[in-house]
């Protein structure tokens, strides 16, 4: 029986979507290969609402056939055509669905592009949800034929020059789902070739999760692995797909597969590369996660997912509560992207954890590379502050170089009464290392972590406690004066003659310090300089008066040995001779190797200069 064929009927575009196809049609763009991608996420979805049809309904036409995509093109005539085995379209669809434009405001939008003379993002015709049309960026007229699902469903052959109407008339012989065919534009001929097809398809749809054909060659896509059930899925599939996405030529470090239901929902492939980028600071530092929504690529290198001191991190996230046609801005305000992203940060700091425990080594190593960038979260994320701490890393005088502590380990080491972190910062390990303001720690073996990463720098001094225990610069410390020190008093000089001599200090170095005080952190140096109780420790400043040129820091305190001979001899020398000009010399000399020492000494040459000078006094 032959169903009598309807007569072509023709409808007029809406006003608006008259404008937007004159604009569509005669502006110029980046990115037009973008009309690629939206019909091929047309036809997933329509692949994916009859992979979900079957399930309930017998009545469906062509039910056997495998669900895919074919691209057909020809280089000759400069044709194009993807067709796909989905759910069709019916006659209510095509005038409804594919000829409005879904929201207001679009065609404004690009008129006012187009006024200030600039080209038109393609990503931008698909992110207003007028997918369909970004086709008419490469081509002048259009032909659609489609056949809905059911098995008496009448076929339908859409056709538009993108101009006044569309016309759409009854067809017979066609199977389930849609092809859509048109003639590119001479400018874009080269979307009928080969390679050209491949190298997009692979860019924007690699992981649709059906297969798509160019010609009779199966293109091969990787499919959407962060869909397959982790059971399915062997180590080294995921070491193929972390190469894949991060063009990194060693397997990742570790690797986690989340999929999350409930509030939001998504699943997400996630990996920790071996080695840090070169940049792993700056801005630009490479790719991070990139983003899918239902199976659809949307955007690479989303900053949004994840804070900054987790970017260190790539992979995948993939969710059906993003639209399809999601705009940065929408990506950056929406609620389902920020319960993502709250997710996302606990499952990575709980996976770090994991790490650090069960395989310290790898976590070590993970430190190092990406430890500069991971300890800023300890200060930016006030959430997640007390999950980041126990992560920390530390070198400290307990610590062999290159190795780390954590600050529990720290905790359970403390001695008894001791009520703080301490810790000193220097550019090196070795030159914290002997900073003589450690020699009381040392000595009494409180443990000292020992700064040399810049970043620790400008986070450690933020932490403000662990546990209730304060972090505390060595040269802010108060030190106590117990037992210890009792049996150092009879070496030390008695209490006049330690007074007058600490006279003689402040009055020789004048406004040079804020204070000059008998010291009971010394042991082996005759003089040290500390921070002031409101100022900063000394390299802090000098990282501020890195950052700031007209930083400069505050006043020091010098801390006098009273114990140690070189003082002895000068408070000998003093009582002989008040105004001695060798006396005063020294003074100053001692008061420049200390800065020299912190790093903070102008004019070395000038120390040097009187270094040579006692030198030679001493061999005369
Ligand atoms: P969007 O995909 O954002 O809805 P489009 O302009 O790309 O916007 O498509 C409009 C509508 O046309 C779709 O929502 C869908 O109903 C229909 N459509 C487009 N392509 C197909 C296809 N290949 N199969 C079935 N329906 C389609």
């Amino acid at each position: 029986m032959t169903k009598e064929i309807r007569n072509a009927t023709k409808h007029e575009f809406k006003a608006e979507m008259k404008q937007l196809l004159h604009l569509l049609i005669h502006s110029l763009y980046t990115h037009p290969e973008v009309f690629l991608r939206e019909l091929i996420s047309n036809s997933s979805d329509a692949l994916n609402k009859i992979r979900f049809k079957k399930l309930t309904d017998a009545n469906i036409l062509d039910s056997d056939a495998g669900l895919r995509i074919k691209i057909e093109i020809d280089k000759e005539n400069q044709t194009f055509s993807v067709a796909d085995n989905g759910i069709g379209m019916n006659y209510e669809d095509l005038t409804n669905k594919l000829g409005t434009v879904a929201s207001s405001g679009t065609v404004e939008f690009l008129q006012n592009l187009q006024k200030d003379g600039k080209k038109i993002d393609g990503d931008m015709i698909g992110q207003f949800g007028v997918g369909f049309y970004s086709l008419f960026m490469v081509t002048d007229a259009v032909v659609v034929e489609t056949r809905a699902s059911e098995k008496d469903s009448t076929g339908y052959r859409w056709t538009s020059n993108g101009e006044e109407s569309f016309e759409i008339e009854e067809v017979e012989g066609l199977g389930r789902g849609t092809k859509i065919s048109f003639k590119l534009k001479d400018e874009y001929k080269e979307f009928s070739e080969d390679w050209k097809v491949k190298s997009t398809l692979k860019k924007y749809s690699n992981f649709i999760d059906f297969p798509v054909f160019i010609g009779e060659e199966e293109a091969n896509t990787v499919g959407a692995l962060w869909h397959k059930k982790k059971a399915d899925i062997k180590s080294e599939e995921y070491d193929e797909f972390y190469k894949f996405i991060s063009g990194d030529f060693n397997p990742p470090m570790g690797s986690i597969h989340l999929e999350i239901e409930g509030n939001v929902n998504f699943k997400a492939v996630l990996f920790i590369p071996e080695k840090a980028p070169e940049q792993l600071l700056s801005q630009d530092q490479g790719k991070t996660l990139d983003l899918y929504v239902n199976r659809v690529f949307i955007q690479d290198d989303n900053k949004e997912i994840l804070p900054d001191y987790l970017k260190f991190i790539r992979g995948v996230v993939d969710t059906e509560d993003l639209p399809l046609n999601v705009s940065r801005e929408v990506t950056q305000s929406s609620p389902a992207m920020r319960r993502i992203k709250n997710i996302l940060v606990g499952k990575i700091l709980t996976w770090l954890k994991e790490i650090s425990t069960e395989k310290p080594d790898d976590y070590n190593i993970f430190y190092k590379n990406f430890g500069p960038l991971f300890k800023l979260g300890s200060t930016s994320d006030y959430e997640n502050k007390d999950k980041i701490m126990p992560l920390l890393r530390f070198e400290s005088t307990r610590t062999k170089p290159q190795e780390y502590t954590d600050l529990d380990t720290y905790l359970e080491r403390m001695k008894e009464g001791q009520e703080e972190i301490y810790f000193v910062s220097g550019p090196t390990r070795s030159q914290a290392e002997s900073n003589p303001n450690l020699e009381y720690f040392l000595k009494n073996e409180f443990e000292v972590l020992l700064l040399s990463d810049p970043s620790d720098v400008f986070t450690v001094p933020y932490l403000m406690e662990y546990k209730g225990k304060k972090f505390t610069a060595i040269d802010k410390a108060e030190i106590k004066d117990e037992e210890e020190n009792k049996s150092k008093d009879d070496k030390k000089l008695d209490k006049e003659a330690s007074a007058s001599l600490i006279g003689v200090f402040k009055e020789i170095l004048g406004e040079k310090t804020e204070d000059v005080l008998e010291s009971s952190r010394l042991v082996d140096s005759p003089v040290t300089l500390v921070s002031g109780k409101n100022s900063m420790d000394s390299h802090m400043e000098k990282m501020m008066a890195m950052m700031d040129k007209n930083f400069t820091g505050a006043k020091k305190v010098l801390e006098v040995n009273t114990s140690h001979p070189l003082i002895k001899n000068l408070s000998a020398k003093y009582t002989k001779n008040g105004n001695n000009i060798d006396l005063r010399q020294a003074i100053e000399s001692l008061y420049d190797s200390a800065l020299l020492i912190e790093g903070n000494l102008e004019n070395p040459n000038a120390l040097i200069k009187k270094m040579y000078e006692y030198m030679q006094k001493a061999t005369s």
